[in-house]
């Protein structure tokens, strides 16, 4: 697996492969219920083993708790689980050299704060978001920009409406959501992790082409 995925599968190879990514999340404590660590300020101890493709659905029955496991509060009301959004940041965790975000909407300080700290730990991360969502209240472009993250926006009226990231080259994070806190408790939304380094090597060729045109 790994640098060897093809992006269409015979049925039979594909349901082999979907069995042995089961086996792996099941293993790994992955989607829901699973057994994710999550430090404190919310963001993932350690990396999350690359485990192939995975599916997050949103919503979140709630934000993740600070305390992680370790929780003591009684009636807490955040999540102890591993939930879409945890895995999400534990995806954004695990990147080892670089992180190209091409997202509509970030206002979620959750996945802010992991875009920050894969910054701070030397990883080459860079945004593109719209500029009319840059504008609105809560948006943490300016943020992440003050803390020296290479940030570009659009400057049209039309929207930079993409939902994606390209993580080490590698892995493609696409789908429906925003980096929002409605996007993570109130809406439907859908990311696709994708362990296909020749589907991501388009999107990153997409990513350069408007981050030229937006420089
Ligand atoms: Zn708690």
């Amino acid at each position: 697996m790994g640098q060897c995925v093809s992006v269409v599968l015979d049925s039979e190879g594909m349901r082999q492969r979907i069995q042995q990514l089961e086996q792996q999340l099941e293993a790994g404590g992955g989607g829901g219920g699973g057994a994710a660590t999550v430090a404190a300020g919310g963001v993932p101890a350690g990396a999350v083993a690359a485990v192939g493709h995975e599916v997050l659905f949103f919503p979140d029955s709630a934000m993740p708790c600070r305390n992680g496991q370790s929780c003591r509060r009684q009636q807490c009301g955040y999540a102890h689980n591993a939930t879409s959004l945890v895995r999400l940041l534990q995806w954004i965790g695990s990147a080892k050299r670089s992180l190209d975000v091409c997202v509509f909407s970030i206002t979620c300080d959750e996945l802010s704060d992991a875009l920050l700290a894969a910054h701070r730990r030397g990883v080459r991360v860079r945004i593109i978001s719209d500029n009319d969502q840059m504008a609105t209240r809560g948006s943490d472009i300016e943020r992440l920009y003050a803390a020296g993250v290479p940030v570009r926006t659009d400057k049209v009226a039309a929207h930079m409406h993409h939902k994606f990231a390209v993580l080490d080259n590698r892995f493609l994070l696409n789908g429906s959501f925003n980096w929002t806190r409605a996007g993570v408790l109130e809406n439907e939304e859908n990311v696709l992790i994708l362990d296909a380094p020749e589907v991501a090597v388009k999107y990153s060729q997409q990513f350069e082409r408007l981050w030229q045109r937006y420089a």
